[in-house]
């Protein structure tokens, strides 16, 4: 047998021919992936880094105000204008699923939001979801929409961003998810920090026919960059079936606290 582990790196790696059971036996077996090569049966420890996991009320969406348990996952491939999320760009803690779904477990809310940072830039991210989901909690993704949510477990519910040219990330837009919103769950989210991000926002939802794909288009004003009442008044003379969310958590406990 053959294993290599090393503290602060994603994944513990053995590889065995047998002895297994004996050596990791402290381990579940759920938290492992298999897979052989000729008679090598070769098992990686799947873990994932996270910021924080925490009760709150969820602050955004259609499901605003309900109470939530949140895993915010570490690590983001965008660098938004805007993100009030930088301290999920380093650091974190390497969790087994086993342990986060425990951890989810004990603070006893059925809803669940995996988020960031951008929560499926660790692939790992996907079985997760798919834990949370076995575990019969109604699963919100919070996604940037800049990876593929094509291999997303189909219970959970996607809240995609889709990035303004203000964030400075537009070119990033993964547009294929775009088509896959589900009408039934999906929700679109658009950040605005101004006149170009709205009309921009007003040409995406037209082009990919936003109205009839997705639960709901949120129109998100960025935290102290726009005025909240020129927004609104934007959206009436639109005529688009869209709601705008403020941020209600950061009415609550401020714009800089996070964990709550
Ligand atoms: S995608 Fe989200 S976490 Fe990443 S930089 Fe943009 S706002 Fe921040």
């Amino acid at each position: 047998m053959l294993t290599r582990s090393h503290q602060g790196e994603r994944a513990c790696f053995a590889l065995s021919t047998t002895g297994f059971d004996e050596a990791f036996g402290l381990v579940a077996a759920s938290n492992w992936h298999k897979s052989t090569i000729g008679q090598l049966e070769i098992r990686i420890l799947v873990v994932l880094r996270v910021t924080e996991i925490f009760r709150s009320i969820q602050g955004e969406s259609t499901h605003a105000g309900r109470p939530c348990t949140f895993v915010r996952l570490t690590g983001c491939p965008m660098r938004c204008s805007w993100c009030d999320s930088e301290y999920t760009f380093t650091g974190g803690d390497h969790f087994t699923i086993d342990s986060i779904v425990e951890r989810v477990r004990e603070f006893g809310c059925q809803l669940v939001e995996v988020t960031g940072g951008e929560p499926l830039a660790q692939r790992q991210s996907l079985d997760l979801i798919r834990r949370l989901c076995d575990d019969n909690h109604e699963v919100l993704i919070e996604t940037g929409g800049y990876v593929s949510t094509e291999e997303v477990d189909s219970r959970a519910k996607i809240i995609l961003d889709v990035k303004c040219p203000a964030s400075g990330e537009a070119e990033r837009n993964h547009w294929p998810n775009l088509n896959r919103l589900r009408p039934d769950k999906d929700e679109v989210k658009f950040v605005i920090a101004g006149a170009k991000d709205w009309e921009f926002a007003k040409r995406i939802i037209e082009d990919y026919q936003l109205e009839s794909r997705t639960k709901a288009i949120l129109i998100s004003p960025a935290w102290d960059q726009i005025d909240l009442q020129e927004l609104a008044n934007w959206i009436v003379q639109s005529g688009l079936e869209v709601r705008m969310q403020l941020q209600l958590h950061k009415y609550i406990w401020g714009p800089d606290v996070h964990g709550v």
